[in-house]
């Protein structure tokens, strides 16, 4: 982050400075307070659980220069402390203060799944050919956003970043903060479905990532969804659809992936744009994955890269850890680690990937709970279950409440599938351990709260 003065960014959030020299620098925030830099500044968040300002006086011992407070008080005279009406709030302005400075192009990517992994992968293609700022990890909040921009400096030449919102109104304040010039939404699901009630709103929320667009401005929907491909036609002068043609069709999307097949663990295929076409090789499985690399292939040569270039980053792109990377362990058994999260369409996506497993043996889904999402839990878990009963698995081993409703569901529509349900990781572990074979072959999923790591763990340890 470039120095920032006390003062300017007292300025900045319409601040008033309770104590302390104006002129502090100040170079880094945050708002972990176990996380204290040179020069930083502590935004204290009020939590559901936590109000961070218990943590002022021991930042300030920590080394920090200054802190926001919505509270007021004063911890130590000597300190600049900042009062604002809301600290997350100013965390935002501060956000769009500091952006204003770095007036490089933004790529925001939103949608149900597959942000963090099109997110990646366009930084990969875009990489070939500038220095890309990107979201670390997952922040893809109203305080991960902002947390990203600060992270802009000079050398900085274009950024991509995640964008996800669970709430109504959230996406203003994301394309406040990151003012995106090329926007994409990955697909429309029903995470977070618990909130905002029906697909209808998920999308609309999304779809507001490119509020301010001009004419001309791309706006990359997924032709392959069906809500996404309709919404387009509200967007004639933004929308480009890209995705994958469906068996031998013809496809009228803007980019797209035709002629796919596997090899040697990879995906290859044909990616076609308006004027011609390109193979692109990635080292990742499922069409899911196609469809991320073709919009990443295509925000690339918008940025003037050349297609061969762009899938030479691509192609040097290796996953992102815990989202469906494939471990070879002893005899021939592979666990696809796809532990950090989870959604009935992420599911679908895993599924996938195991069925393109190319292992001897069998193929088990271990399933945990999916979870926020409130009323529709129960209907979400059913239906997902009739898709993993005509998915052509072997067995499906589920771990808690809400996955009894997976099971039922795989009992009623395919009773020649073994399934079952524990009620911990380590029940479901013992299970494994007592079935596993030479050649078999595990998807391992759940929600981040049933971390289904731990089976991942359980498996990597007895084999
Ligand atoms: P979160 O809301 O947790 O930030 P996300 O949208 O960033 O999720 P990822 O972490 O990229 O999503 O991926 C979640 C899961 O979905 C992973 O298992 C990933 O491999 C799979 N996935 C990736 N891209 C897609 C896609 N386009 N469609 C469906 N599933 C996908
Ligand atoms: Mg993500």
């Amino acid at each position: 982050m470039e120095n920032l003065t006390v003062e300017e960014i007292t300025q900045a959030v319409g601040g008033k400075l309770l104590c302390g020299d104006p002129q502090t620098v100040i170079s880094y925030i945050s708002i972990d307070s176990r996380d204290i830099q040179e020069n930083t500044l502590f935004t204290p968040i009020i939590g559901e659980r936590v109000d961070a300002h218990k943590f002022i006086s021991q930042v300030f011992e920590a080394g920090a220069k200054a802190a926001f407070t919505s509270r007021g008080e004063i911890v130590d005279r000597s300190k600049p402390h900042i009062l604002v009406e809301n600290t997350e709030a100013a965390l935002g302005d501060l956000a769009v203060y500091y952006r204003s400075k770095f007036p490089v192009p933004v790529v925001g990517i939103t949608g149900s799944v597959g942000k963090t992994s099109t997110k990646e992968m366009i930084a990969a293609a875009l990489s070939s050919r500038y220095n890309v700022l990107k979201t670390a990890g997952n922040q893809n909040s109203n305080i991960g956003v902002p947390l990203t921009l600060f992270r802009l400096g000079p050398e900085h030449e274009i950024a991509v970043v995640e964008m996800g919102i669970s709430d109504f109104g959230e996406m203003d304040a994301l394309v406040r903060f990151a003012g995106p010039r090329t926007a994409v939404v990955t697909n429309i699901g029903v995470a977070h479905i618990g909130i905002l009630k029906t697909q209808e709103n998920i999308m609309n929320e999304k779809l507001k990532i490119a509020q301010n667009f001009q004419p001309g401005q791309p706006f990359y929907l997924n032709g392959n969804d069906p809500m996404l491909k309709i919404a387009a036609s509200n967007y004639p002068e933004n929308a480009r659809l890209f995705g994958h043609a469906e068996n031998g069709k013809q496809c009228d999307f803007t980019y797209y992936a035709k002629d796919m097949y596997i090899r040697d663990g990879m995906e290859h295929f044909t990616f076609v744009w308006p004027q011609g076409e390109t193979q692109v090789v990635i080292r990742q499985l499922g069409v899911h994955n196609v469809n991320n690399a073709v919009v990443a292939m295509a925000i690339a040569m918008e940025y003037g890269i050349d297609p061969e270039t762009a899938a030479g980053g691509l192609y040097g792109y290796e996953g992102v850890a815990m989202r469906q990377q494939i471990n070879h362990l002893k005899d021939g058994i592979k666990v696809i680690d796809d532990t950090y999260n989870a959604s009935p369409d992420s599911i679908k996506s895993g599924i996938e990937v195991l069925k393109l497993l190319d292992n001897p043996g069998r193929k088990i889904a271990v399933l945990a709970d999916v979870l926020e999402l409130g009323d529709m839990s129960r209907q979400c878990h059913y239906d997902t279950g009739c898709f993993v009963a005509q998915s052509g698995i072997d067995e499906v081993v589920t771990v808690g409440e809400e996955m009894k409703a997976l099971v039922e569901a795989v009992r009623e529509h395919a009773p020649h599938m073994l399934a079952s349900n524990f009620s911990c990781n380590a029940d479901a572990a013992e299970y494994l351990k007592k079935i596993v074979k030479p050649g078999d072959a595990f998807l391992v999923k759940g929600s981040r709260g049933m971390r289904q790591e731990e089976i991942v763990k359980a498996l990597k340890e007895y084999l």
